[in-house]
């Protein structure tokens, strides 16, 4: 029997009934466009110019999870969206030639794991890469779903719907959980990792005595529990040091970073005077050594090493970025 390569394929025949379906149906599947050129400019194979291009949006890296008959499967995946708060969903987008296609229907639940930077070699693993020395993949089960150990955020989802998406599946899921923990992701960009510029010290990585020298004009300041220690959007006037306690690094209510004793922050706003871009809150009763950019200045003045030496760490800075 001829088939029509426009029409969308079989297993995608069947009826939805979940709440989340009112007012979604209208579309399903009866709106598949024609197939048309497209304008991909001069390149030799307009599907790797087309894949290039998109390649060009950065994302985030996940392991789509989902357990059927027992067993766990997952699949390295960047095509993950969010789409809605209220009700909450997410889509996934699933080549119809993975073993992850067979396993999600309606009904079914997946997981969604945001890898965390160094999960490097889970996202290849789970991409079917074969690796000389292969990561141990460890699970948490949840709602009967198993998720990565070690994501930055976990998500769990039923699937309420799914679409026709060309050589893809998009699998719409209704969210039933979701966590996650401060921590920088993996993201993807051009068909390769790429890493979060980490907060890498700046002042801190300057020879202890040299660092003790600068600080010696600070003032130390107590805090109770919450109480903001600086305002985002407040300018860098000032250089802090952790003496007792601990401060979070927050922004839109989101936990960013902490730091413990010892630690120092505020490093790099102090350095151009600029806006901070976070805030800092006292996690408990807190004691904080904080010194102005001016007294840094004049320390800075009185042992020029020390503006050599911040060179070289800045140089590393950029280096890694
Ligand atoms: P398989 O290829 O059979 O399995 C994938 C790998 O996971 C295998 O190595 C398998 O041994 C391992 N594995 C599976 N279950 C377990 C388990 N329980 N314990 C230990 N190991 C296990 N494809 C898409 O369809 N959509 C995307 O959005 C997408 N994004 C990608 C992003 C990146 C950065 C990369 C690198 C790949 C992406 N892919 C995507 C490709 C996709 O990951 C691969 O094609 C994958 O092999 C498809 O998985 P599969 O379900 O066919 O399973």
């Amino acid at each position: 029997m001829a088939t029509d390569p426009q029409a969308p394929p079989r297993e995608f025949d069947f009826p939805v009934s979940s709440p989340f379906a009112e007012g979604l149906g209208q579309s399903f599947l009866d709106e598949v466009p024609e197939v048309e050129e497209v304008d991909i400019g001069e390149g030799a194979d307009p599907v790797a110019e087309f894949r290039r291009t998109l390649g060009m949006f950065p994302t985030g890296v996940t392991i789509i999870t989902t357990q059927a008959e027992g067993q766990v499967h997952g699949m390295t995946a960047n095509a993950f969206m969010s789409v809605s708060l209220r009700p909450p969903l997410v889509l996934i987008s699933v080549d119809r030639r993975a073993k992850m296609n067979s396993l999600l229907h309606e009904g079914s639940r997946y997981g969604i794991s945001v890898l965390g930077d160094e999960q490097e070699a889970l996202s290849d693993h789970f991409a079917g890469r074969v690796l000389d020395d292969p990561p141990e993949a460890r699970f948490l089960l949840v709602r009967e779903t198993p998720l990565v150990d070690g994501a930055v955020a976990h998500i769990v989802a039923r699937v309420v719907r799914s679409y026709w998406g060309g050589d893809h599946s998009l699998f719409l899921g209704q969210v039933e959980f979701a966590r996650s923990r401060p921590g920088a992701p993996l993201l993807f960009h051009g068909g390769r990792y790429e890493h979060v510029l980490a907060d890498a010290p700046v002042f801190g990585a300057l020879a202890p005595e040299r660092l003790e020298r600068l600080l010696a004009s600070g003032e130390e300041r107590s805090y109770a529990d919450g109480e903001r220690i600086v305002a985002a959007g407040e300018l860098g006037e000032e250089l802090y040091v952790v003496l007792e306690g601990a401060v979070r690094v927050e922004r839109g209510g989101a936990l960013l970073a902490s730091f413990a004793q010892g630690d120092l922050f505020g490093e790099v706003a102090v350095l151009d005077g600029r806006p901070r871009s976070a805030d800092v809150v006292a996690d408990g009763e807190t004691r904080c050594l904080s010194v102005s950019r001016d007294a840094i200045r004049e320390a800075i003045a009185a042992e020029p090493q020390v503006a050599w030496e911040l060179l070289g760490v800045l140089a590393g800075r950029l280096r890694d970025a």
